[in-house]
């Protein structure tokens, strides 16, 4: 930490701060991107507001409070024993506690997660809800095991993991390789090791104290984001045409809510390749996706011998394909700096992020240099732990709210998360840095809680 390196403690500016960052933080690349990315919109407005400099906020915001690592035992169906490593970030709950998602896929190492963790941090924020960060998960890979198999792991995970959780003090989602069978399995090994039926986890299946719209409220989010930057513009999402990646959770309900605003959206992908769908993925095509995806967990490559008219490109990601907006959907740095070039040149309007941290620090300071409507993810795809918010809410009454309710609180809040950007990111030529909006607003309610409880 810099307070314990007198060298450290002089250091003012930016390139200083991120060396050290670096120094105390060996290797973790997605790690020093995310804080790259927000220090650089930060720092600025830090010097400005000494008090935030004087109590060394950022450098103690960007330490994770606690860091638990675990070895996960568990058996396959072949009776071989196999052993995973999993991870809860605790990183912040000045503001709440601490909430985020679990990621079971094979590439998730300590760096990925406290970038996503450090992320949630100012997301959680930005929601107005009282939400501290936290992320976890497992290099465990979901794919291709029998459900048994991933019941067995997550049972197993859970017996280590529920000593660090509870409704009060930590409580996890889905993310990637982690969906509706994951929670309810991990759920259900929660309870009876606590012999507690409370809202410890959300993401929770609707019959024993799930909410309505949790499913479908990252991609939702998104496209209601989106929405309202193009309305901010005097546009609208009517008539567009739009590229989305992944078919994951994510995706699925950002076509959904899209196609349904009046939207074309063209493309879906995996990590194998992508479709084109010139003519648009409606509603039937999407029932299709949701039961390719959801039930039989198949390819997307299954998409084209279905429907006509739509090519599958292995090996490649949708960006090469001309749409007025982008959505990445699928995971982090999934658009590099070329990919953005040639979405600039193909004359895309909005770039709206589903996926956390999707784009390149490089492409992303293209599309701010180009001035095009660029949603980051911890706006963009706080729709989803919005939910989560109120999922907890719902657990704590016990009370369901209605669909309408659920959906008309999400848009509140993804109008609110919009203003709180144009307030901190507006600049006087009338375009919006939506990064810097989001950056801003998301540190000021965690640093104020900081700052008011001294030295912690
Ligand atoms: P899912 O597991 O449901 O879907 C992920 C999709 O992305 C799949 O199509 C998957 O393809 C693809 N994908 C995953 N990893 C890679 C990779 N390394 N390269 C290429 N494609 C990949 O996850 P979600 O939809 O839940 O999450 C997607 C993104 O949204 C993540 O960045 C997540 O952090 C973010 N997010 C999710 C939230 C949620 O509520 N679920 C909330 C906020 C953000 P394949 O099947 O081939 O792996």
């Amino acid at each position: 930490m810099q307070v314990d390196d007198q060298s450290e403690y002089e250091c003012k500016d930016l390139q200083c701060f991120l060396r050290g960052l670096e120094r105390r933080n060996p290797g973790e690349l997605e790690f020093h991107q995310a804080v790259e990315e927000v220090a650089t919109t930060l720092m600025p407005f830090i010097q400005e507001h000494r008090k935030y400099q004087d109590a060394q906020i950022l450098e103690r915001m960007t330490e994770p409070d606690r860091v638990v690592i675990f070895r996960v035992t568990w058996e396959d169906d072949s009776g071989n024993i196999r052993a995973n490593r999993a991870w809860r970030v605790q990183f912040n709950n000045s503001i709440g506690p601490y909430k985020g998602g679990l990621r079971f896929h094979p590439s998730v190492t300590l760096s990925v997660l406290k970038f996503l963790g450090f992320e949630q941090t100012l997301k959680n924020s930005l929601t107005g809800l009282p939400m501290g960060g936290a992320k976890g998960g497992a290099n465990f890979n979901p794919k291709g095991k029998s459900d048994r198999e991933v019941m067995r792991f997550c049972q197993s995970m859970m017996i280590e993991l529920h000593r660090h959780i509870g409704e009060d003090t930590d409580i996890p989602a889905g993310d990637i390789g982690v969906g509706g069978r994951e929670i309810s399995y991990l759920f259900g090994q929660y309870k009876r090791l606590s012999n507690r039926f409370v809202g410890t986890l959300t993401g929770k299946g609707l019959a024993f104290g799930g909410s309505l719209i949790r499913t479908e409220a990252t991609g939702y989010g998104c496209v209601y984001f989106c929405e309202n930057m193009l309305v901010h513009k005097g546009e609208s999402i009517k008539g567009k045409s739009i590229a989305v990646s992944g078919a994951g959770n994510v995706s699925i309900y950002a076509v959904e809510k899209a196609t349904e605003l009046g939207a074309r959206v063209v493309t879906l992908s995996d990590s194998d390749g992508f479709i084109h769908d010139p003519n648009g993925i409606d509603a039937e095509k999407l029932a299709f996706v949701k039961e390719l995806k959801e039930v039989r967990r198949g390819r997307i490559a299954e998409y084209v011998d279905k429907f006509r008219g739509s090519t599958y490109h292995p090996g490649q990601r949708p960006w090469i394909v001309p749409v007025d907006i982008a959505m990445p959907c699928a995971t982090q740095n999934e658009i590099n700096f070329d990919e953005a070039q040639t979405l600039l040149r193909n004359g895309v309007i909005a770039v709206c992020e589903g996926a956390n941290m999707p784009t390149v620090l490089a492409g992303a300071h293209a599309f701010a240099a180009a001035n095009i409507l660029y949603g980051p993810s911890k706006a963009a795809n706080a729709g989803g732990v919005a939910v989560s918010g109120l999922e907890q809410s719902q657990n704590s009454l016990r009370l369901s709210w209605s669909r309408e309710e659920v959906d008309s609180k999400l848009q509140t809040i993804m109008r609110d998360i919009h203003k709180k950007c144009v307030t901190y990111g507006a600049s006087s030529g009338g375009n919006v840095d939506y990064v810097k909006g989001a950056n801003i607003a998301g540190f000021v309610k965690v640093a104020e809680a900081m700052l008011a409880y001294g030295v912690v």
